[in-house]
């Protein structure tokens, strides 16, 4: 099926995007067109999951294509979505795309954090064919963080897996990449059983080697200086009207210089110069840089062989001036998607705004009982391991009924509010923190400050809220506060222990007759 007419349910329309996703890397350009009506057409009947996954195919096309921050960017917003829903599948599919878009960024360790998740997000249900499509993905991420082993196992796994279901596509990639993890360690006999079953493989697919598959094919020929089966296998590329596919931008480039080194290493230089020739123009005409790179080194090499070395010398020089560019340039692409995937700045800043507002009280904008559920426990850790004392103070105001009852509870909370501000005041010192329990309780956290030095902290807040001139706002009305206060004196208290000793604390101050310090150990 390659075009859908607007399916009208939504179980036809279901069938039409497990299709769409059950087709091979080979076909990803028959995807685009019928992925984007799905999506549409998921959105007309409110079925956010598979607007979602119709996105998500498109993520998939738009990364093979090279296009990486715009699928990266569209494979985020679905992997935000499947966290939040709760289907495995999709979250898994998500991540599997964001694995192949950090691979294409560069970010190595990233794409293996991805395709870590892509595996282990799978239903136990999911289809063998995803199944073994994710393996790879984690074997592909596994290889690329040279952990060569877990590489191996889980390509392993996928091969099996795709074999038994008789996914030759499948199992024509999986060989390719192993095939060419084999030349790339040297290993010719591996090397060239795999690549015997890949041939084996292709009789099934129906069709010729691509230019992905031939230059591997072609590099573990030229472990035995096979030069003659290599121009067998890509002399043809070299030819406009040329039948080899390449599905990869630069695989046809790619074949292009393993025949030129074929060439030179079988001493025929000035066809090697042909075939680099093509490559430079192929290169130059798709903006392939990494390889524009590659064919300076292969054409100084070629140089150097036929004896010019001063012109050898001036290519590598070149070579080596592409290479620097070309990674300054990476590291731009590789910010500018990052960028674009993550809306780094405005979300970071967003976030970090979301944070702190959910951290505040909104009245008196001092720090609120949750965070202090997340920062007390931290400090009482720190102060643990540094055997550093804690002092944390409840300050509770008297009679403060009063005051709204006599006089508002506007004026109640201008009062809150300037209370709030003489505590943060009180709480510049070193790392201390001034919160608001609720109400008219509020707390005093002073990290490293040992018992008399937290009493006389707390005294002299006593004494400054007593003073401050109240009587704009309260008129006749005092107001007072009364402190509890205990110490943790090498941090080995809980936080809700410590508080319990300073609530205790503050009830006999309230006893005591109000206005004062507690501190005594009840
Ligand atoms: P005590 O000396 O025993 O602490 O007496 P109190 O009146 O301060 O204590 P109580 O806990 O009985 O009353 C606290 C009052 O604080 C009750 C409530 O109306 C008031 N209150 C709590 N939150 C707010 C607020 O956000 N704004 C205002 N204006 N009043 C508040
Ligand atoms: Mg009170
Ligand atoms: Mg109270």
């Amino acid at each position: 099926m390659t075009t859908i007419d607007a399916p009208a349910d939504r179980t036809a329309l279901a069938e039409v995007i497990a299709e769409l996703e059950s087709r091979s890397v080979s076909q990803f350009r028959t995807i685009q067109e019928p992925a984007v009506m799905a999506e549409l057409r998921a959105v007309e009947l409110g079925d956010a999951e598979l607007a979602h996954r119709a996105m998500l195919l498109q993520c998939s096309v738009l990364l093979r294509e090279g296009r990486s921050a715009e699928g990266g960017y569209r494979a985020r917003r679905v992997l935000d979505w499947a966290v939040l829903h709760d289907t495995p599948n999709l979250l898994a599919r998500a991540h599997r795309e964001m694995a192949i878009f950090h691979r294409q960024i560069g970010d190595l360790a990233d794409a293996l954090r991805h395709a870590v998740q892509c595996v282990a997000n799978l239903a136990d249900d999911a289809a063998p064919v995803l199944r073994a499509r994710h393996l790879v993905s984690l074997a592909v991420a596994l290889d690329e963080n040279g952990s060569a082993d877990e590489a191996h196992r889980r390509f392993g796994e996928a091969l099996d897996l795709a074999t038994a279901i008789g996914e030759f596509e499948l199992v024509l990639y999986i060989l390719n990449n192993v095939a060419y993890i084999a030349y790339e360690n040297d290993d010719e006999a591996g090397a060239r059983a795999l690549v015997a079953r890949m041939r084996e493989t292709l009789s099934h697919c129906g069709r010729a080697f691509t230019a992905n598959e031939l230059d591997t094919v072609a590099r573990v020929e030229m472990m035995s200086r096979r030069y003659g089966v290599v121009e067998e296998l890509l002399g043809p590329v070299l030819h406009e009207e040329s039948a080899v596919r390449g599905d990869e931008g630069d695989a046809l480039a790619e074949c292009l210089l393993t025949l030129a080194e074929a060439r030179r290493l079988d001493s025929r230089y000035p066809a090697s110069q042909v075939a680099l020739d093509a490559a430079f123009r192929m290169c130059e005409e798709r903006g392939l840089e990494t390889l524009r790179m590659r064919a300076h080194e292969e054409k100084a090499a070629l140089l150097a062989d036929t004896g010019r070395y001063r012109e050898a010398y001036e290519e590598y020089r070149t070579f080596h001036a592409v290479f620097a560019s070309l990674r300054s340039i990476q590291r731009e692409a590789r910010a500018h998607a990052l960028n674009t995937v993550f809306e780094a700045t405005e979300a970071r800043k967003d976030n970090e705004r979301f944070r702190e507002m959910a951290y505040r009280d909104a009245l008196t904008g001092l720090y609120n009982r949750r965070y202090l559920n997340e920062k007390l426990p931290a400090i009482l850790g720190s102060a643990r391991v540094d055997r550093r004392p804690v002092s944390l103070a409840i300050v509770d105001l008297d009679h403060f009924k009063r005051i709204n009852d006599t006089l508002s509870h506007s004026t109640g909370d201008a009062v809150l509010k300037q209370v709030s501000e003489l505590l943060a005041e009180a709480a510049t010192e070193d790392a201390s923190i001034a919160a608001r329990l609720g109400g008219e309780e509020f707390v005093l956290i002073l990290p490293g400050v040992g018992a008399d030095e937290a009493v006389r902290r707390c005294e002299r807040l006593r004494r400054r809220l007593q003073s401050y001139a109240w009587r704009p706002l309260t008129g006749d009305l005092a107001v007072t506060a009364s402190i509890g206060v205990t110490t943790s004196p090498r941090g080995d208290d809980t936080m809700p222990g410590l508080l319990a000793r300073a609530d205790e604390n503050l009830y006999a101050a309230k006893h005591g007759g109000r206005n004062q310090v507690v501190a005594g150990d009840y």
